[in-house]
């Protein structure tokens, strides 16, 4: 066998060390990413439907006289298309509620013309420019990729609301809980005391089990922990997360953290 020069074994050297580097780094979030699994578009009970855009869903509710959004979605093409399949027009969406103010979550808003858009008092310095939305290794990332996770300056208008606030329109009434972690305002909504929808405060994972979403995107993950254990004490009938589906047993979701 031919003998590996010496500078061939300096530049294997450090090549290992990098990919070790890249792996203690970000093993982790490569390992979460694999379990992003987000709703087709569809119905998922009679009030409910899914709108698959990119990884992320948002989803409708049905109203008295139009639907209630939560979060706008990944892709305006995508968003408009799936609505197209549902057979829900653009104009009918009279409110959105947004879980938080990361792009993949608010792509279609121009979409919906007549929607009042709320979001978390707490979300606002993420949507202002005054708050960067990566820090630490996620920061890293960005840069060795070379792309800007902060959103331009939010163009809407909107409505806040605080933790625990309740509003009702169309008919449906929706509580906006506080879950600070993946962003200082992500706020969870229960809606009508039945459906909770998570955004990205928690995933599903594949055996039916509350985690975080991805490590990585939370920009704190010991508040973003705590925010699972407050909602894990909510009673509701189904759960709904953005990237990771949803789950019609709360009691089976929770029952790691319920337990301890
Ligand atoms: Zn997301």
């Amino acid at each position: 066998m031919k003998k590996i020069p010496r500078w061939g074994k300096i530049v294997l050297s450090a090549f290992l060390v990098i990919v070790l580097l890249l792996v203690a780094l970000f093993g982790r979030t490569l390992l979460d990413a694999t379990h992003i699994d987000p709703l087709a578009t569809g119905a998922i009970t009679q009030n409910v439907h899914a709108v698959q855009t990119g990884t992320a869903n948002f989803f409708l509710i049905r109203g008295d006289s139009g639907y209630i959004a939560i979060d706008a979605g990944d892709d305006k093409t995508q968003a408009e298309e799936g609505l197209y399949k549902l057979g829900i027009s653009p104009q009918d969406i009279v409110a959105i509620f947004l879980t938080h103010g990361d792009s993949d979550h608010i792509a279609a808003i121009s979409l919906f013309p007549n929607a009042v858009l709320y979001l978390s008092e707490y979300e606002v310095q993420m949507i202002d420019g005054t708050t960067n939305r990566a820090n630490g290794r996620f920061l890293l990332l960005s840069r060795l990729m070379g792309f800007d996770v902060n959103n331009p300056v939010f163009p809407y208008e909107y409505l806040t609301l605080t933790h625990n606030e309740k509003i009702e329109i169309d008919g449906v009434l929706i509580q906006g809980i506080l879950t600070s972690g993946h962003t200082p305002g992500s706020m969870c909504f229960l809606v009508n005391e039945r459906y909770l929808f998570t955004g990205d405060t928690m995933s599903i994972r594949r055996n039916g089990r509350a985690a975080s979403m991805v490590h990585l995107f939370d920009m704190d993950s010991n508040q973003a922990r705590e925010s699972i254990s407050k909602i894990a004490t909510i009673q509701a009938q189904y759960i709904f997360t953005s990237h990771h589906g949803y789950s019609d047993n709360l009691d089976f979701v929770f029952e790691n953290i319920r337990d301890n």
